[in-house]
């Protein structure tokens, strides 16, 4: 039985208003992929797949040097996903992991407690418990109030026993992510609560947030 790690990272800088893609936008020196690579290297994955924007896939391969598959991801996060998932050629048995490059303050202890409760379950998600509340706004207008009780943020890692994950892709159904697409088959999927600094570095303000978290961690 293999575990696998896919990251998607095939998304632009636009909303960073960057002409780099978002997992080459450099923090403290290091693009945004490196870190999240190398939070998650304490785990002994078998192999490492990044699905990467298609016209700059030199530029990752010149990066990871060797370290991990590059293949060309997709138009959507998703089928970037699917992407990586099609070369890994897991086998029903395997793990696959999947954790945005954009997420690069996941801790290995983390990834660790997810990968734990997919083993024991099959499916497994990262999240944090929502704590502010929640309501539903049409133009400007507040028209319902959600009750936050149980409400989670779902982010990554997500970790799937490969036939679960398989299966889900074979629908050809869409949902945001994984866990979702797991969701509309019936299968339970187990939330793993994580710290509130699994951010993903969406606007200029998150990335002044994952400076200011790395350099503290660095010097801890
Ligand atoms: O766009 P968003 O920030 O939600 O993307 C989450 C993760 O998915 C990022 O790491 C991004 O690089 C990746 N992504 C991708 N392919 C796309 C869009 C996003 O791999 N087409």
């Amino acid at each position: 039985m293999a575990t696998f790690l896919i990251v998607p990272a095939a998304g632009s800088g636009a909303r960073l208003k960057s002409p780099l893609p978002k997992a080459l936008v450099p923090v403290l020196g290091h693009a945004i992929l490196s870190w999240t690579l190398e939070a998650l290297a304490p785990i002994p994955f078998d192999r490492v797949v990044v699905a990467a924007p298609p016209d700059r896939m030199p530029d990752f391969e010149r990066l990871l040097r060797g370290k991990a598959a590059v293949v060309a991801g997709g138009a959507t996060r998703s089928a970037s996903v699917r992407r990586g998932y099609q070369a890994l050629g897991a086998h029903p048995d395997d793990f696959v992991c999947i954790h945005d490059a954009a997420r690069p303050l996941i801790t290995a202890e983390e990834a660790q407690s997810v990968l734990v409760a997919a083993k024991a379950s099959g499916a497994a998600t990262a999240g944090t418990p929502i704590v502010d509340t929640v309501k539903r706004v049409e133009g400007e207008r507040i028209v319902a109030t959600i009750d936050r009780e149980g409400l989670y943020a779902a982010g990554t890692p997500q970790v799937f026993r490969a036939s679960l994950l398989g299966r889900a892709f074979d629908t050809g159904r869409e949902a945001t992510d994984e866990a979702g697409l797991l969701e509309l088959l019936g299968v339970a999927v187990t939330a793993v609560p994580v710290s509130r600094w699994n951010v993903k570095v969406t606007s200029p303000e998150d990335l002044e947030l994952v400076e200011a978290l790395l350099k503290r961690r660095r010097k801890d």
